[in-house]
This record gives structure tokens, C-alpha cells and sequence, in this order.
């Protein structure tokens, strides 16, 4: 995969991208990123890239000039997925993360002004993202989340000790509860079935777990997630335990 980064603060990229799981999957080969300052491709001697909004109105409004510039700089297709990061975009999930991670070639713009000259949402962009309902100062932190996000998924970059099949939302569902050595603590013990050995009891009881920690914490998942009759009474019998 080849990522481009569209900014006006390629360094803030230095520390995600040189580190852990990104560092690995760069010196493997299955990642390629960049970063293109597009300041760098501003049409006036100041390389101003924003202006204030046609209609008057608050803050400035990032030009469409160094945008369109530095996009046709970056070797690019029809394949290429272009993804504006925007708090007004579809929310960034683990799905899209699961979509994105097949594409060959991702270009994150990263806006960093009050909004963007609607003609670059218009005209250059695949995908408008939001990873959530809140502003931050610009699209960096956003693209980060999402590289990272993306990137584990690919198959081969994380290693088998640190599988993602388990984690949450692979399966629509959250993670089970996990433990490890001692036995006890603080007078707190692992559940018996986890030592006993029987990997089809183990496997009943963590899907049980998944159901119920769902429930409990995100129960707008399960609106999306197909129920079997016996999850059904899974969540039941939990629900009438709680009640006692
Ligand atoms: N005025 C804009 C609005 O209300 O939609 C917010 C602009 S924000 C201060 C500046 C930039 O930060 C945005 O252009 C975008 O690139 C990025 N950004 C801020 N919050 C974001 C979010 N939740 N998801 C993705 N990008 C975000």
C-alpha cells in the first residue's frame, strides 16, 4: 500500500510513522507513505494557502489552488482512494477500516483552517471521513488514526501474537475479557473454564462474554449484530441474573 499525505505539517507524520507496528510494516515493504507539504504549491509569493470566505463569516478558507496542485503532483488513479478528513465526514469505523486496508493507494488531505473551499470536496475527493464528533485543530491526528487503523489490518503486518481476528468490532461484536499470570490476585481468580483446558467450553464462555460485554457497554452494537436464538437467551439469562 502507498499512503500520501496532503499537509501543512509533514514532521507531526515523523512520529507515528517511524515507530512500532508503521516502522515494521515500512521495512517489510507492505507500506510505502509520503508526505507533500502543499504550501509548497501555492499560486502567490507569500505561499498563502488560505483566504477569507466569499459572503464574509469567521475564520479562513483553505484555498483550492495548493490542493488541486499537489494532488496532480502525487502519481495517482482512479483507484486511488482520496479521503478529506473532515468532522462533517461519515464516521471512520472498523468496517471502513477492513475496506480501506484492500485499496493499493490512499491520499489523506488534511484541512487545517476554519473549512475547505467546497470545490476540493467536490471535485478531488473519494471519501469525506470523521473519526468523531468533535473538532480538532487539523486532519493530522485524524489521518494518523486512521493509518494506523488501516494499516495493522493489512495482512502480514501484525505478527501472530498480535492477531487482530479477536478484537473488537471484527466481528461487530467487543472483546472478550482477557487474563493472564497469577492465577489470583488480590484475592481476584481467573475464571475456572480458561484453566481447564477444554477449548470448546473456552470458546462458549468468550463468546458468552463478548455478548454480555457488549450489552453492557455498547448496546448500539447489537442492534447491527445477527442474534441467534441462543444469544438471545445468552443476554437473557445474564439480564435475569442482574435482576436477583
Ligand atoms: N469548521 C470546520 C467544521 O465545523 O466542519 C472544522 C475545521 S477544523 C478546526 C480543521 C481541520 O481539522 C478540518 O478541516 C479537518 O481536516 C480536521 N478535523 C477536525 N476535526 C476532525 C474530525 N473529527 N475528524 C476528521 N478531521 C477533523
Amino acid at each position: 500500500m502507498k499512503i500520501d499525505y496532503l499537509t501543512l505539517f509533514p514532521e507531526m507524520f515523523d512520529g507515528i510513522l517511524n515507530h512500532s507496528i508503521m516502522k515494521r510494516a515500512q521495512d517489510k515493504g507492505v507500506l510505502q507513505t509520503n508526505t507533500v507539504n502543499f504550501r509548497d504549491f501555492a499560486e502567490n509569493k507569500h505561499n498563502q494557502v488560505d483566504d477569507y470566505p466569499y459572503g464574509g463569516g469567521q475564520g479562513m478558507v483553505l484555498k483550492p489552488e495548493p490542493v488541486f496542485n499537489a494532488m496532480q503532483a502525487v502519481e495517482h488513479t482512479e483507484a486511488t482512494r482520496v479521503i478529506l478528513m473532515c468532522p462533517q465526514g461519515k464516521p471512520f469505523n472498523q468496517a471502513l477500516a477492513q475496506e480501506l486496508s484492500e485499496a493499493e493507494h490512499l491520499v489523506f488531505i488534511c484541512g487545517h483552517y476554519e473549512g475547505y473551499d467546497e470545490r476540493i470536496r467536490t471535485q478531488l475527493v473519494t471519501d469525506e471521513v470523521s473519526i468523531g464528533d468533535y473538532v480538532l485543530t487539523g486532519g493530522e491526528l485524524p489521518a494518523m488514526t486512521m493509518t494506523d487503523a488501516i494499516v495493522r489490518l493489512i495482512p502480514g503486518v501484525l505478527g501472530n501474537q498480535q492477531s487482530h481476528e479477536d478484537d473488537s468490532f471484527q466481528d461487530g461484536l467487543l472483546e472478550f475479557p482477557q487474563y493472564t499470570r497469577p492465577r489470583s490476585y488480590l484475592g481476584h481468580d481467573v475464571p475456572d473454564v480458561l484453566l481447564s483446558g477444554n477449548h470448546a467450553h473456552i470458546e462458549q464462555w468468550r463468546h458468552e462474554q463478548k455478548l454480555i460485554n457488549t450489552w453492557v457497554k455498547r448496546p448500539d452494537l447489537l442492534e447491527q449484530y445477527p442474534l441467534t436464538t441462543e444469544d438471545q437467551k445468552i443476554l437473557e439469562t445474564y439480564k435475569k441474573q442482574l435482576k436477583k
